[in-house]
């Protein structure tokens, strides 16, 4: 393996990050633990999620819930509301579940431990070594996707960064490095390496020009850059079509709708949303579809109507297409079988519940079509 000179190469990207480092509202309180909380909650929401999107709602989180003591105080819908367009849900749960434990356990510190941080629900590998290494400025590694290719090009790694010999190959070096750096700058050696990934050593088109690790860089003197990190094999992503129903107790738009909040553990655990689900083999239509899922999730009898919209999402391991109709309710009381819980709301009332992108999706077009159905009322 490629070992190069780990003390030299750290120092070079303390150096580099103290000019070139990007203006982010998480790096205000530098380091001990009034740092911790904002280190750990950018570092969730930065997982699987853009820079971009998660300032305004990292700047949101710290304005409703600016120390862990209000997190853990907080209603855990009020929680996943603040978290609502960020997905991945179960990160929302997790903080809250772990602030409570903070609290509860550590007196509303994170503590400043290996083995105490990785307790807390939603805290892994990763988060520990941004806590630790950040905030209490400890020699713990980092590895993100950024630092995985940095390394992986530096080292020219001609395997898929995927495996496991790979993927300890990567710690190692990550480790190497952190723990090579100057006295004082474990977190700012971290943070360099990811922000080196950010914004020079990027997937298309690196910078190597800029790079203050260029001349080390075995993939720069190989000219492999471009094949750097092998990726594993794409498989390709399942496809399924999905029913979801805007009940309407009674008139539509004129009456409540019904709302369905998806059970707790798993996927969007906790969210609101359109009742419905995946159209089955054995279901003649859509509307068969709608009918079967409303009856299993809510014990109801409806009556499927016109279609509002369609709606295309990809997830991380499937894509979904969404038909989404108007639907009346006929016969039976709503019961919670398939569901956490159900509200009868009025449209207005919808927006107050934290749905997932593709139900706050429906909302909008129930809006829009509620608007053009007032204004066609009006011009009859
Ligand atoms: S020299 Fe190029 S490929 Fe190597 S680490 Fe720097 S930006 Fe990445």
């Amino acid at each position: 393996m490629y070992s190069p000179d780990f003390a030299v190469l750290a120092a070079r990207l303390v150096a580099w990050h103290a000019v070139h480092q990007r203006v982010l509202p998480w790096r205000g309180a530098r380091a001990g633990a009034r740092a911790a909380y904002p280190v750990w909650i950018s570092e969730i929401m930065l997982q699987q999620t853009r820079v971009e999107t998660v300032e305004g709602y990292f700047q949101r989180w710290m304005e409703r819930f600016p120390t862990v003591e209000a997190l853990a105080a907080a209603d855990l819908q009020e929680v996943l509301k603040a978290w609502e367009g960020l997905g991945y849900y179960a990160r929302a749960r997790n903080l809250h579940k772990a602030a409570r434990q903070i609290v509860a356990v550590h007196g509303g510190v994170l503590p400043a431990d290996r083995k105490a941080l990785l307790a807390l629900p939603g805290i892994g590998e990763y988060t520990v070594g941004a806590i630790l290494s950040i905030a209490y400025n400890q020699p713990e590694p980092i590895l993100d996707g950024n630092v995985k290719r940095v390394l992986a090009r530096l080292c020219d790694i001609d395997q898929p960064i995927s495996t496991p010999a790979v993927l300890r190959q990567l710690w190692a070096l990550a480790r190497a490095l952190v723990e090579a750096a100057p006295t004082g700058a474990a977190g700012a050696c971290n943070e360099a390496l990811m922000e080196l990934g950010a914004t020079l050593c990027t997937p298309q088109s690196p910078r190597c020009l800029l790079c203050p690790l260029q001349d080390h860089c075995q993939a720069a003197a190989h000219g492999t850059q471009a094949e750097r990190p092998v990726m594993p094999p794409r498989k390709q992503t399942p496809h399924y079509d999905v029913a979801a129903g805007v009940i309407w107790a009674g008139s539509p738009y004129r009456s409540r709708l019904l709302l369905a909040q998806r059970p707790a553990a798993g996927m969007l655990g906790g969210l609101w949303e359109f009742p419905g689900g995946k159209l089955e083999a054995d279901d003649a239509d859509l509307a068969a579809c709608l009918r079967r899922e409303i009856d299993e999730e809510l014990g109801i009898e409806i009556e499927v109507g016109d279609l509002l919209t369609t709606v295309k999402h990809a997830y991380t391991h499937f894509r979904i297409t969404l038909h989404t109709f108007h639907a009346r309710h006929v016969a039976g009381a709503p019961q919670a079988i398939g569901c956490q819980d159900w509200r009868w709301v009025t449209l207005d009332e919808v927006g107050d519940f934290p749905l997932p992108v593709t139900d706050q999706k429906i909302a909008a077009a129930l809006r829009a079509a509620a608007h053009e159905s007032v204004a066609t009322r009006a011009a009859n």
